[in-house]
């Protein structure tokens, strides 16, 4: 079977989606970015007298990404120009496009329910041999497939990138019981011959393999800090500059990843693991908290710090 990626679809445009159509951009491929259409209007859009029938305030998510990828550091895109191969819409208005592209990624929230919803309308609409896959964390591949196609199972598997995309070279590709190893063989030598990732074909246990370890770090972290009254400045040099990294390697990624992503991260092994381990992956009552208070990092503004 020749499989070809000439054109692909990112669907959701929020941290990772807006990162990754970046990346397709920068190695020369168009993409078309998809996000949903909000339900109420900001009170800027208000007071410009628009209302939500029109085009700016239908694409407002993709819109406000487009602007992030201009202003975010480390920059996403190599070169500002490649902009240009990123073409935006939402999907209820832009759905029938995803039937001209090579393959579909998901980037949409880490939520079982919405993320087969969305793979329900991709299964609608894409072209019969396109690619599919899913950006998730660590949610079972197998269970988001189910339901689907013949066509589409065949084609379906993870692509898991790491944030920012851009910038971290590895790749975890995740196939299901029946995709197809011809797909998988192709995805695995475009990943690295094209896309210039490390690729490590994980198989579809709960976070696969970097979340699974790096969840369970970071929480061992959290709780040894809570218990021996360390500070989150203190922690975070110690895991970051003091020992050479050039960033920090704990708060401060927390607040680059979301705090909500994060947490839907841990929750998804905490609920597929028993006993002693079940403690281990249990988020903190206080981010807790700051999950409850919009405390979700870069993305809202407010994190463990301030957004600069
Ligand atoms: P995010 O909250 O920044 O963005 C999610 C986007 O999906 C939002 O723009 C939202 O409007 C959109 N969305 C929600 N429901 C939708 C729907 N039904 N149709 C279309 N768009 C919809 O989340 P994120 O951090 O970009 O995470 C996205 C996925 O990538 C998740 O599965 C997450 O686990 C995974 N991931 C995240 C990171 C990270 O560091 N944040 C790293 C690797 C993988």
């Amino acid at each position: 079977m020749a499989f070809s990626i000439k054109k692909a679809a990112v669907i959701g445009s929020g941290v990772m989606g807006s990162g990754i159509a970046a990346h397709l951009a920068n190695v020369g491929i168009p993409v078309l970015l998809l996000d949903i259409v909000p339900k109420e209007l900001t009170k800027e859009e208000m007071a410009k007298g628009l209302s939500l029938e029109d085009k700016t305030v239908r694409n407002r998510m993709v819109n406000s990404a487009l602007t992030r990828l201009l202003k975010q550091k480390p920059a996403p895109l190599t070169h500002k120009e490649h902009l240009s191969y990123i073409h935006t819409g939402n999907l209820e208005d832009d759905v029938e496009k995803l039937s001209e592209v090579d393959w579909i990624i998901e980037v949409v929230v880490e939520n079982l329910d919405v993320k087969r919803k969305v793979f329900e309308l991709i299964d609608k609409y894409r072209k019969e041999g396109s690619i599919v896959s899913s950006n998730t964390s660590g949610i079972s591949v197998n269970a988001m497939a189910e339901g689907r196609s013949e066509d589409f199972q065949k084609h379906f598997l993870g692509t898991h990138f790491f944030n920012p995309p851009r910038y971290l070279k590895l790749l975890e590709i995740i196939p299901t019981e029946k995709t197809n190893p011809d797909v998988l063989t192709y995805m695995h030598q475009y990943s690295e011959n094209v896309l210039g990732k490390g690729v490590v074909i994980a198989k579809d246990t709960p976070n696969f393999i970097a979340n699974r370890i790096g969840t369970y770090g970071l929480l061992v972290t959290v709780r040894e800090m809570l218990k021996g009254g360390f500070s989150i400045g203190e922690v975070d040099s110690i895991t970051g500059t003091l020992i050479g990294r050039p960033k920090s390697a704990t708060f401060r990624t927390l607040d680059v990843v979301g705090l909500d992503t994060f947490i839907h991260v841990a929750n998804n092994v905490y609920e597929q693991v028993e006993g002693d381990e079940k403690q281990v992956f249990k988020v903190p009552e206080f981010m807790i908290k700051m999950h409850k208070n919009g405390w979700l990092g870069s993305k809202s503004g407010q994190g463990f710090y301030l957004k600069k």
